[in-house]
Order: structure tokens, then sequence, then C-alpha cells
């Protein structure tokens, strides 16, 4: 039984992240989706919002569990049974980040292979940056994100 940790911040969730966790679903024995609490950059959503938002995302998904954890990602990694850490990869300029994150987690776990996804063509400019970026200035994120997060970023701009 293989089981996969697929980390980030999901802060929100949205289509280009769901891709990368159905396809994971088909590879491996159990996806554990791993919402990290402690990233550097303050949050737009609280982690428990983040949680909330990706449980019902996957809802359906039989293989995938949400979790969240605080730490490194390999002891999160190692807590949870995984063999492998998931990652997706879009530009070019993904790859010196997560080839440095990766040779970093191969020294930290050498037991822990990191696996690359390709994004899929229709989500290469996706990132949460960028949904965050266009909601806050008022623009549509319409099926980019899954069904209640594009309402959910109406609200925080609202409040703010
Ligand atoms: P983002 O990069 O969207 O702000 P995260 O930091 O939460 O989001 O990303 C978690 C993981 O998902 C990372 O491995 C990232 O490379 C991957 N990922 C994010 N967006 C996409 C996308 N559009 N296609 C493929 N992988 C993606």
């Amino acid at each position: 039984m293989t089981v996969a940790i697929y980390p980030g911040s999901f802060d929100p969730v949205h289509l280009g992240h769901l891709d990368i966790i159905e396809r994971a679903a088909r590879v491996f024995d159990r996806v554990v989706v791993a919402v990290a609490r402690n990233s550097e950059k303050e949050g737009l959503f609280t982690p428990a919002e983040r949680l909330e938002m990706l449980r019902s995302a996957v809802g359906e998904m039989g293989k995938v569990e949400v979790d969240a954890f605080d730490g490194l990602t390999v002891e999160f990694a190692r807590e949870k049974g995984a063999r492998v850490l998931v990652k997706g990869l879009r530009a070019v300029v993904d790859f010196e980040y997560e080839l440095k994150q990766a040779s970093m987690n191969a020294r930290l776990a050498p037991d822990l292979d990191t696996v690359f996804f390709m994004t899929s063509a229709p989500y290469y400019f996706l990132s949460s940056t960028l949904i965050r970026e266009v909601a806050r200035l008022g623009g549509l994120v319409t099926g980019l994100v899954p069904d209640g997060v594009e309402e959910r970023l109406r609200a925080k701009f609202r409040r703010k």
C-alpha cells in the first residue's frame, strides 16, 4: 500500500490543486492532502478555513484524506506512513524552487521520494496568489476554484 502526501498552503484550494489530487489518487493507494499551518506567508484564510474548503472539495474522493500539520513536511509524511511526496509543476519557474525543496527533503528523509505531476494545460497559469489578487480587485474567478470558494473569497474582501 503506497501512501502519498501532497503538501501546500492551499490558500485557497483551486482547480489546479484538485487536478493533481485526482491524478495522484489514480496512481497511489492513499493520498493525504496536508495543509501547512506554519507557512511563512501570512494567509488570507485561516488554516481551519483552508481545511474546510479542501474537505468539501474532495468530499467524494474515497482515497483522499485532508489534514493540517505544523513543522517539517517530512516528519508529517513519516507520521502518515507516506513513501511519496507529491508536488505539482507549472512553469519553469517552479522547477528551481521544487528542485531545492526535493533535494533538502531527500537529505532529511532519504526513504521519501518526491514525485512531480506536470500541471494540466488548463491550469498552468493558476496559483492561489493569482486567485487572491484577482478576487481582491473584484474580478471573477468562476471556473477556477471549487464550488463555494468564490463566495468565500467575496466575503473575505467585503469585510476588509
Ligand atoms: P499555489 O502555488 O497555488 O499558491 P500551494 O503552495 O498551496 O499553492 O501549492 C501546493 C502544491 O500544488 C505545489 O506543489 C504546487 O506546485 C502545486 N500547484 C499549485 N498550483 C498548481 C497548478 N495550477 N498546476 C499544478 N500544480 C499546482
